[in-house]
């Protein structure tokens, strides 16, 4: 079966490109390079690689009908919370309408099936924790208030058109490749595990605790981080649930279990063993205090099962990554993800 992939120059969607393969699947990957990496092709030469844009439909369109393609993987999107608050315009245009445009080709060729990376952000602030997937869709910022709008399309396209279709709603994305073949670079790097390591490495002069006075034992948020390739690997599992016509429908993926980031702090400086320098900030805005899933319905559903679950492992795959590739990829400082 030959699955398309969009966004699969990224870091989620690198990571499944590279289980992908070694699950069987033929792949073609569609990345602008706004976010991705040229260099991820070099490091998966089973894949093809397809430098265009997720809106231009006469390539997509392409893509789907040559490469009789029987199901899209669709990660391509902006996927930073601040940002989004900043600049909801760019968010509208990348996540939801171009994300249409993708939707609208994959209708009018006909693929059957479609899984979308979506976010423990169209949750908003928790009623319950841990968060089921029945829990209440409000988000508090244009990122996840953008996905679920796209969540709402994918829902009406399969009542209307038949589409078949998986939701995955991932938590904290975290770690590297346990092979270190891939790894985690953003331009500009905003996430805290990252962050975190490139301080340990002495390429940033220190860490800033974005608040300490949330409603947690130890005042700072806790999130639950889930490792890069037990992410990946649910995508496999998302797939053959499809081709066996499995129902459609949403599935959180989180190792149930949250760590402040304090104690990320404190768990990189466990496995790196260098004792960089931490201050205390403000808090960052549309950041709520507690995300963790429950994720019972993917364990059960689909027998998922994490692999590198605790944040020990998760922080060193991380770190081998950032220590063997102190620049990233070394593609430099992006600024271009307008288009
Ligand atoms: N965070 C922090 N300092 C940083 C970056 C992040 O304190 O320099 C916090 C952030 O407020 C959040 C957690 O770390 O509570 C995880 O943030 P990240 O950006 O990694 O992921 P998000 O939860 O936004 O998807």
């Amino acid at each position: 079966m030959h699955v398309l992939v969009t966004g699969g120059a990224g870091y989620i969607g690198s990571h499944t490109v590279k289980e992908l393969l070694q699950a069987g699947y033929k792949v073609t990957v569609l990345d602008n390079l706004s976010r991705g990496h040229r260099a991820v092709a070099r490091v998966l030469p089973g894949a093809e690689f397809v430098w265009g844009d997720i809106a231009d439909r006469e390539l997509v369109g392409g893509l789907l009908r040559t490469r009789n393609i029987r199901a899209v993987l669709h990660f391509a999107a902006l996927s930073l919370v601040s940002e989004s608050v900043a600049e909801p315009s760019l968010y509208y245009h990348n996540n939801v309408v171009k994300g249409l445009s993708l939707l609208e080709a994959v209708r009018e060729a006909g693929v059957p099936y479609f899984i979308f990376s979506s976010t423990a952000a169209v949750y908003g602030e928790p009623v319950q924790v841990p968060i089921e997937e029945g829990h209440s869709l409000v988000p508090t910022n244009p990122y996840g208030a953008t996905k679920l709008s796209f969540e709402e399309a994918l829902r009406w396209y399969g009542v209307a058109y038949g589409l078949k279709y998986i939701i995955l709603r991932y938590f904290n994305a975290a770690g590297a490749d346990p092979e270190g073949e891939l790894g985690e670079d953003h331009q500009p790097e905003t996430h805290l595990i990252p962050l975190v390591l490139q301080a340990a490495l002495g390429l940033r002069p220190k860490v800033t605790i974005f608040g300490t006075d949330y409603p947690t034992p130890d005042g700072t948020c806790m999130r639950d981080y889930i490792h890069v390739t037990d992410l990946a690997a649910a995508h496999v599992l998302a797939l053959r649930a499809l081709e066996g016509e499995l129902l459609s429908g949403a599935y959180n993926l989180g190792n149930e279990q949250g760590y402040s980031v304090r104690e990320v702090v404190e768990v990189a400086r466990r496995v790196t063993g260098r004792n960089f320098p931490v201050e205390e900030g403000a808090r960052r805005p549309g950041d709520p205090a507690v995300l963790v899933a429950s994720s019972r319905r993917i364990r059960e559903e689909l027998g998922w099962r994490p692999r590198y679950g605790d944040l020990e492992t998760i922080v060193r795959t991380a770190w081998e990554w950032h220590r063997r590739h102190p620049e990233g990829y070394g593609d430099g400082t992006k600024t271009g993800f307008h288009d």
